[in-house]
């Protein structure tokens, strides 16, 4: 099949969160399958690469003006990636972040447009155009409505219908695409305002949220965020598809960010030294003490309050706590350097609030249980990225959450599926008694615990089988 994905983020090289993961990881897979996939992001300022030219000039719109482009490419990750530089006079991919600006509508617009303009170009059949969230779903009506080009088929997949991409009609056509009703938001106090994320869905003719249970919970208010009535409407064309991680990204054997790399049989006393060069790195001192910790964004769907419970808890019960994350939300990141503040200089706790991806990695490795208090997500890899790299998950029991952690004492699952520790309401009561079930089981049973991280670490979380589920979605099958 010839297959584009398109998307605003490729990991390692332009990843922000999940997403970046998933689009390398499907796309790796799928080549590695014999598939002919070509992905398509933004020419960021901050990617540095050998990159060959593709194409020098070739002309998208805005407001009705032609602005120049070129496509770059290379081999990478197993991929061919294909970078589009916008000569934009706004420098919309040369402001050193991916999101967070003001007219990220148009950003993204513009770079939907371009991608179109240069599939148009390219005039070659596609089996498949795959896109990624709001930021690109315009693609969708843009391919159907303005180009005659052979697509046999659109998938939207949905990360997160939290984010949406509302905008105004002008917007769309600034792009040269007419707004029509049906992309109109489903509010009615606001019935003039266009949804990228709804039109996605409208236009796609396959929809694919990013693990069963959050194709389940989209279809209610509590996911939906306004868009349940559009996903029922829609409804025979959603599936629900579990992310993988991406093992090349995520290998304890091979990692190059470890102190001690390590392989199932290792893992007992690579854990201690992947956290002996924390502890140099940061001035802590954790020997013979459980380590509790989390790596993630901290926005308000991740629970930074149940987080900052949870470190104080802690703390409290003699644990260490490593918190690594940003927040792009002004009131959450001042929180919680008012927290780094409160303990700094503690041997206990570490608040690393930036984005560093080999601390990251060696979080994983260190830590015994990771926190993942969501109020809602989507899939997270972190909970799978945590068991596969021998550290037992603590999660609540939400979307892609439910699908992937299976508490240790519920009686209900087999007992070979029981991976680590589920607590249901999103309450600060549930997950102090999850956290006290961690770490009582961390202390009182140490050989039950190395066979779960033992256990964890075996566990297939690849992207072969979910790739062969979206082969069956973008062949029509499901
Ligand atoms: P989301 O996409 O909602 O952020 P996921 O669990 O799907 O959540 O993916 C998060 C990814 O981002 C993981 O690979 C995680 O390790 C990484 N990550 C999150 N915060 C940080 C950070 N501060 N530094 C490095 N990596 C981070």
């Amino acid at each position: 099949m010839r297959i584009v994905e398109v998307a605003m983020e490729f990991a390692p090289i332009a990843k922000v969160g999940g997403l970046g993961e998933v689009v390398v990881g499907l796309s790796r897979e799928l080549t590695r399958l014999g598939h002919d996939v070509a992905v398509i992001i933004p020419k960021y300022d901050f990617i540095h690469l050998d990159l060959n030219l593709e194409i020098p000039d070739f002309v998208s719109f805005e407001h009705g003006n032609p602005v120049s482009n070129a496509m770059w490419s290379t081999e990478i990750e197993g991929c061919h990636l294909h970078l589009l530089e916008a000569h934009h006079p706004a420098n919309y991919f040369n402001r050193g972040k991916i999101y967070g600006y003001e007219d990220d509508v148009s950003r993204f617009l513009y770079f939907s447009r371009a991608v179109v303009e240069y599939l148009k170009l390219q005039n070659e059949p596609i089996d498949v155009v795959h896109l990624h969230d709001w930021h690109v779903a315009a693609i969708a009506p843009m391919l159907k409505d303005l180009s005659e080009l052979n697509v046999k088929r659109i998938v939207l997949s949905i990360h997160n219908a939290e984010y949406q991409g509302k905008c105004a009609a002008r917007d769309v056509e600034a792009v040269g695409l007419p707004a029509s009703d049906k992309m109109q938001d489903n509010d009615p106090k606001y019935p003039k305002t266009i949804n990228l994320l709804k039109t996605g869905i409208v236009y796609a003719d396959a929809v694919v949220a990013v693990s069963p249970s959050y194709a389940q919970e989209i279809l209610t208010p509590f996911a939906g965020y306004g868009l349940d009535p559009t996903f029922q409407q829609h409804k025979g064309k959603l599936s629900g598809i579990l992310n993988g991680i991406d093992l090349e990204l995520w290998n304890p054997s091979k990692d190059p960010h470890l102190s001690a790399k390590y392989t199932v049989q290792q893992i007992a006393a690579a854990k201690r030294k992947n956290q002996q060069a924390v502890e140099l790195r940061f001035g802590l001192q954790g020997q013979g003490k459980p380590w509790v910790g989390a790596v993630t964004r901290l926005v308000p769907q991740k629970g930074p309050g149940l987080i900052e419970e949870a470190l104080q808890q802690a703390v409290h019960e003699g644990a260490v706590f490593a918190l690594l994350g940003s927040s792009p939300v002004p009131g959450i990141q001042h929180r919680f350097e008012q927290l780094r503040e409160k303990y700094k200089g503690h041997k206990q706790v570490l608040i690393h609030l930036e984005y560093d991806e080999a601390l990251a990695h060696q979080l994983f490795a260190s830590l015994d249980f990771h926190l993942v208090p969501s109020l809602f997500e989507p899939c997270g890899l972190t909970q799978m990225i945590a068991l596969h790299y021998g550290t037992l998950p603590i999660v609540r029991a939400t979307g892609g959450l439910k699908d992937t952690v299976f508490d240790l004492e519920d009686a209900s699952v087999p007992e070979n599926k029981r991976n680590g520790f589920v607590f249901e309401a999103p309450t600060h009561h549930a997950l102090a008694d999850t956290l006290r079930r961690a770490l009582k089981f961390w202390h009182e049973e140490p050989t039950r615990y190395q066979s779960m991280i033992q256990h964890g670490m075996k566990l297939d979380f690849g992207w072969k089988t979910p790739a062969q589920q979206y082969l069956k979605v973008f062949q029509g099958l499901s």
